[in-house]
């Protein structure tokens, strides 16, 4: 059982302790913070991790339909060209749509 010092009055206690014997300084709540804190980063990372993954699958997309168009006759590059120009239309709204859910799973 390690000590560790009172953040409120510097008295030695047990890091298992609700609370300071000594000055009463609530133990339970520091904790209780950090894991809240651990936990928004874990949901940041994994949200950061989600952006990535969505940023690499568009990336990806846009790669095969350039190769494919590289090959392809015109008609496929128009295609190509309409499906780019509607990606940008709809990012800005994934991305919003994302940052909502982002907000409201908090
Ligand atoms: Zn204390």
């Amino acid at each position: 059982m390690a000590l560790i010092q009172c953040p409120d009055c510097g008295n030695m206690i047990s890091e298992n302790a609700d609370s300071c014997p000594k000055c009463g300084y609530s133990l339970k709540s520091v904790r209780e913070r950090e894991e809240r804190l651990r936990e928004e980063k874990r949901k940041h990372d994994r949200a950061m991790m989600h952006l990535l993954e969505f940023g690499l699958l568009l990336f990806a997309l846009i790669l095969f339909f350039l190769f494919a168009s590289s090959h392809a006759t015109e008609k496929t590059v128009l295609n190509f060209l309409t499906f780019v120009s509607s990606m940008w239309a709809i990012l800005p709204i994934v991305i919003i749509v994302g940052i909502i859910i982002l907000i409201f799973k908090k």
